[in-house]
Parts: C-alpha cells; structure tokens; sequence
C-alpha cells in the first residue's frame, strides 16, 4: 500500500512513521518548506521526502493520502487526489485503527486547548496511562507508533475532523460553536456546524457527547439531527438529572451509576464563567473514566490554566495585567470581558476576521474605561466603541500599547490583552503576540 503524506509538519512526520512501521510505502511532500529536524527523522527512518513541490507523478498513485490539518480542500493537488477517488483522510483516521486506546475527542470554536489539557491533567494526576495530542504537542500517530498509552485526550479541530470516515471518539466534547474559519467552509456556518458535529457521527450507544446546552447552535443542530451517543449537557443555567451544571454556586455532575460530584466553584482554580463550562465538560470526562471525586476536586483546585489564555501576568503598583491573545475571535473576548471584575483598559486588534462586535457593546460599557486598538482593521473597533467609552487611542506596536494602557490605568484597575482578532498583522502568531505583551509588561 502506498502512503502519501501531504505536509512534513508535525502531524505528517508522526504519520510518515507510523505509516513506515505498519509496512507502507511511505512519500512526504511538503509544497513549503519541511523543518530540519523533520528532515532529519524522516531520514533516519528511510522515508522518502520533497519540499518546495508536489511532484504528481509520486502522489498521484497514491493508495491512500493523509492530508495535514492546515492544507485546504481547494487547493490543486487535493483536487486532483479527489477528482480520482483517492482517500484523503485526516491524521486521526489513520491513527486510530493502530491502537487499542480509548480516545476522547474534544472540538469547539473555542475552549478546546483548556478543556484538553484540564482533562489531560484530571487524568493524569488519578494515575492513568494517558497520552495527550491532535493539535497540542507531539502528534497522536507518532505516539502511537513509539509509546503508545492506555487512552488518549485528543484536541480536534474542524480540519481534522473533516478527514475522518470511521473515527470515533468513545467520549466527545463539544465545548461551543461561532463563527470561525468560514473561509475554509465556503463561508457557509451550517457546513462549519456539520463539520464540527462530525466529532460524533460514528459514535454508538456506548459512546458519549459531552456538550453545552446552552449553545445555540448545538441545540439547533441536536433538534434537527440525531446521534447514537448518550447525551451528557453542560450548563451555566439549567439543572439536569443527568449533566454537569452550576446551583448555589456549586459544581455539580450527576450521572447514572456514578457518585453525584459535587465541589464549591470558589474553589476551583481557573476563572471565568467560560472556564466553569470548560471546567463542568472536563469533569464529565472523569466522572465516566471512574476517577475519584476527591482525585478530580483536589486537581480542580491546582489547574492553573494554559499560557495566552486569561494568563495573569503580573501586578504593578496593584494593577493586574492578563494575557489573553489566544481570544483570536469576538466570542472568546465576550468571556474574557465578561470574568473582569475591576475597571479595564482594553488591548484589542489585529486582522479582522467579519467580526460583529454588537455583542460586546454592553460589557464594555460597564467594564471598560479605555480603548487601545492595536492592529490594521481598527476602523470598525472605532466605529463600534468610539461612543461607549472615555478614551481610544491607536498604537502599532506592543510596547506602546502596554504603556499607553499603563498610562490609562489607576490602582485596583485590570490591562487586559485580548484582541478579538488574528495576529498576522503585526506578529507572527497569537504566542509571538502574547510572549511579546508580556515582555513589554516585566519592561514597566
Ligand atoms: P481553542 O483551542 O479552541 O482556541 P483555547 O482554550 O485556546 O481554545 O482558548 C481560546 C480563547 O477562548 C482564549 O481567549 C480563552 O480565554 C477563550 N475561551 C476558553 N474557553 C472558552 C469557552 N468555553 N468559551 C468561550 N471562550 C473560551
């Protein structure tokens, strides 16, 4: 059988191996440019590669084609490989028939990144033999083929999604849906929706889909569709017989079979009402893995949260500053808005992605006193806040944007980076951003 894997990044190198293991004729072609590093592991195992190029005449007689997440259905040669009924399949689909694991699959517009590693960390901390992928870290195929784990937790993006046949998680997250990405999905957000709900269309009566019913996209969906999988809601507002939700300001996951878990939302370490729902999806997962209630209150209380994600940076004459650049959409920066408890002087900006800023209207009135825009699309940030509050002024550059904030600021006050938008403009990526806010804050 003959491999072709399409982009030598980390998720094609971790195929490519596993592929090799499994006895395929294994070919990486990489139309940018492969890392050195890859180059080399490729090397080292006798797996033939290109860069810069995709020669036709060595992936078009392809058996079978893992793609890479960040390749575009439109683009030529995936157009080509489809046109003659090639499977192009997604690196989780190929993974997973070669090993034994159970995998929980998480997706979402946002939240996946903290949902994965709060219930990679639940896990872990009760002692089980469990391994961490998709689109954090080293990739799921390439722990398959050299340390493989008991289960996995497995971040999944729309793209990895959209190249799977038979995949199925036995537990899936669905953490939210907005709008995001709409360029890869004909700027269609039904086909977007369908695409993240593929997380559950393989899934039996043994299987389970942990969601937010408090979506209203995902309820909308769930009307108009059906899944086998046994339903387990999360929410901020309702109560369940069977379900994770918040009463009298307490977590509570109830379930068939299961000790009811119960813990005080004052003493779980991450913050923010889109954290608590983070919090009540990856405790579901714990709950039905077995674990403890002691065991996941105990890691509830010490989860400190992920680096870029409402990260708390540092406190300079008693103003708090908070590192939010992974919020690269609206919806992210309603929650990180909405958990400021102190007056705030809002870091926003970057590369526009359609966004509608009508829902944040509100918070900013009653939570923002300043405006810093920071990016090339400030117009309709000025247009939509212009009115709303006191001062609003444009930077193009991270120092200046933190000390103008800085400026801004009095005691007790919060600087908040979140900027609602992509990063490209300016840096090279959400971390580039968010590494260089927070030099510019250790610089006051
Ligand atoms: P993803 O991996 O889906 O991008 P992250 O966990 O990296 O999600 O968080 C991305 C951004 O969204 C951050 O700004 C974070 O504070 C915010 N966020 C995290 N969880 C949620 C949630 N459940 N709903 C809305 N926004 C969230």
């Amino acid at each position: 059988m003959r491999l072709v894997v399409l982009g030598g990044g980390e998720s094609g190198v971790g195929t490519a191996i596993l592929g090799k293991q499994k006895g395929y004729d294994v070919f990486v072609s990489d139309f940018g440019k492969i890392k050195d590093n890859y180059k080399e592991v490729l090397n080292h195992n006798a797996i033939a590669w290109e860069d810069e190029t995709h020669t036709e005449s060595l992936i078009l007689n392809a058996d079978v084609v893992m793609k890479s997440p960040g390749i575009p259905d439109k683009s030529p040669i995936v157009k080509k490989l489809v046109a003659k009924g090639i499977k192009v399949i997604s690196e989780i689909e190929f993974t997973a028939p070669f090993t034994n694991a159970i995998t929980i699959g998480i997706t979402g517009s946002n939240g996946k990144t903290t949902t994965t590693m709060l219930t990679y960390h639940l896990l872990k901390s009760a002692g089980l033999n469990v391994g961490l992928g998709g689109n954090i870290g080293k990739s799921f195929a390439w722990q398959v083929a050299e340390n493989d784990f008991d289960s996995y937790v497995l971040e999944l993006s729309s793209f990895q999604l959209d190249g799977i046949i038979d995949y199925k998680p036995h537990i899936a997250i669905l953490t939210n849906i907005s709008p995001d990405h709409l360029d890869r999905y004909d700027y269609k957000y039904e086909n977007y929706i369908d695409s993240k709900f593929r997380i559950t269309m393989n899934q039996t009566e043994d299987d389970y889909l942990i969601y937010d019913a408090e979506d209203e996209a995902i309820a909308n969906w769930l009307q108009n569709n059906t899944t086998k999988a046994t339903l387990i809601p999360f929410s901020l507002n309702q109560v369940f017989t069977e379900g994770a939700f918040i009463k009298d300001n307490k977590m509570e996951v109830k379930m068939m079979n299961h000790e009811e878990f119960l813990m005080e939302t004052e003493s779980i370490a991450l913050e923010g009402k889109h954290n608590m729902k983070n919090a009540m999806a990856a405790t579901s997962v714990a709950k039905l893995m077995q674990i403890r209630n002691a065991t996941i209150r105990e890691s509830l209380s010490n989860f400190q949260g992920v680096e870029h994600r409402l990260e708390k940076v540092l406190k300079i004459q008693n103003v708090q500053y908070i590192n939010d650049s992974k919020a690269t959409n609206v919806n992210a920066s309603f929650f990180a808005l909405d958990s400021m408890t102190t007056p705030t002087v809002w870091i926003v900006g970057g590369v526009d992605k359609g966004n509608d800023y009508h829902e944040l209207m509100s918070l900013v009135h009653e939570k923002v006193k300043g405006i810093i825009c920071l990016g090339v699309d400030n117009k309709k940030i000025i247009e939509a806040f212009g009115n709303v509050v006191d001062v609003m002024i444009e930077v193009d550059n991270m120092p200046d944007a933190v000390r103008m904030a800085q400026r801004m600021t009095e005691k007790g006050d919060t600087v908040l980076l979140s900027p609602a938008c992509a990063s490209f403009d300016l840096f090279e990526n959400y971390e580039d951003r968010g590494k260089q806010f927070k030099q510019a804050v250790y610089n006051l």
